[in-house]
């Protein structure tokens, strides 16, 4: 019987990221602009899956299915992009990622306690949220706008020294997890949290802005990420013409600006489908709402995403730049200088621009654009530091979770600072 039970646990623990036996995952380094761009060409035909996009000097990360390994493997052949296996065997891999997580985290922190040495399951963070606004009522209120397509609430906190109701503050809106398996974003998210409410080491933070920080955009597939198949991107909507077959939208291709133009794959089945039309998802709904109901304050907006160490402005779908682009480019170098002070020298430099300019490929219907299209002066996307060179794995070992959410914070600070400084109260002619 005994030996029934080992048995039964080790065929359920190998039995673990199955979906993924055969695929394989490729670093590619494109050196010129046309590399770049021709790279970006492949990813339909290919079904290509990008874990971090490549840009210049930046290799990317992508996963690709058995069927199309020869082929994409010719192609890049045929464009002289470079490139070397990073998991030969991904499922191998992910198993190898699963027993160094449970390595680094051992003890379990009690209920409503936040851990930064082990990624953060959905209960996790939402007992977090729910007790921090319970012990600083004063600082913080929970809101609960709406349910996900699955029926998991979707909460965020509104952080304010007063009440929300000094409408001479500005505001700064964080969101994360939009894209489900980007696991690194979310303790960003309540670390934030952290610093504001519990750890209030720069008291200007919460003198001079509100804030409201979403950790989990997307529960649906946060959930499914950690039961079901860790590289899952999408929400698990079923109701767009394919959903029975291939449920989920790509939340981030959702948005009402430029919605289905470029950048996106028309097929359900495919990692970046929008939908079928803007706002489909409940979950993007929900960011929608509250970019409109605190647009008159937000002076900046921050999307988190990993993996690629970049932080990208708008525009996404066609590489100009808007009247902001020169505060964006400074706000940002800022930011990133004050991240490189405190980054480790295993990580990735960070690259800061224009989001097409930068992966080389268009993006339309992100938040990002959207949110600077009705007003958000400052609005970026953070790609998160991951999977540079030297740091294997497929997701960034929990060792440096601490890391990367103490050094994002030290930019979250000074491009808060800065988008005060720009279109706070005193200086707000935009
Ligand atoms: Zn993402």
């Amino acid at each position: 019987m005994k030996t029934l039970i080992i048995f039964c646990l080790v065929a359920a623990v190998s039995a673990k990221h199955e979906a993924y036996l055969g695929w394989k995952s490729y670093y590619v380094a494109p050196s010129t602009q046309d590399q770049l761009q021709s790279l970006g060409g492949m990813i339909s035909g290919f079904d290509l899956d990008f874990l971090s996009r490549a840009a210049l000097n930046r290799e990317g990360l992508v996963l690709v299915k058995p069927e199309y390994q020869s082929g994409f493997v010719a192609a890049l052949k045929n464009e002289g992009i470079q490139y070397w296996v990073h998991a030969e065997d991904v499922k191998a891999q992910l198993d190898l990622d699963d027993q160094d997580a449970e390595a680094v985290s051992r003890s379990t922190p009690p209920k409503g306690e936040m851990a930064y040495d082990r990624y953060q399951p959905l209960q996790v963070i939402y007992d977090y949220i729910d007790s921090v606004a319970k012990n600083y009522p004063n600082l913080v209120t929970l809101v609960t706008p709406a349910n996900s397509y699955e029926g998991r609430p979707i909460k965020y906190l509104k952080i304010s020294s007063t009440n929300f109701e000094d409408k001479s503050k500005s505001l700064i809106f964080i969101e994360s997890t939009t894209h489900a398996r980007e696991w690194i974003t979310p303790p960003v998210a309540t670390f934030t949290i952290h610093k504001l409410v519990e750890n209030l080491t720069n008291p200007d933070m919460l003198e001079r802005f509100d804030w409201i920080v979403l950790p989990v955009v997307n529960p649906d597939g946060y959930e499914f990420t950690h039961n079901s198949t860790r590289f899952w991107r999408k929400t698990r909507s079923m109701d767009h013409f394919d959903g029975q077959r291939c449920p989920g939208v790509d939340g981030n291709r959702n948005f009402d600006f430029k919605w289905n133009t470029v950048g996106v794959s028309s097929n359900p089945c495919g990692e970046t489908f929008p939908g079928g039309a803007p706002f489909s998802e409940v979950e993007i709904r929900v960011v929608r709402d509250i970019l409109h109901e605190n647009l008159d304050r937000m002076v900046m907006y921050l999307s988190m995403h990993s993996y690629g160490s970049m932080v990208l402005y708008p525009w996404g779908h066609d590489g100009t730049l808007s009247n902001y682009a020169f505060a964006q480019q400074t706000t940002a170098v800022n930011m990133v200088k004050a991240i490189t002070v405190r980054a480790l020298p295993d990580f990735p430099k960070y690259t800061i621009g224009n989001s097409k300019l930068v992966i080389g490929y268009p993006t339309s219907g992100s938040s990002q654009d959207y949110a600077h299209y009705i007003g958000v002066p400052l609005s970026f996307t953070y790609e998160l530091p991951g999977l540079g060179r030297g740091l294997l794995g497929f997701h960034l070992s929990a060792r440096y979770i601490r890391q990367v959410v103490e050094e994002t914070w030290e930019g979250i600070v000074v491009g808060a600072r800065r988008a005060g400084q720009l279109y706070g109260p005193s200086n707000r002619y935009y």
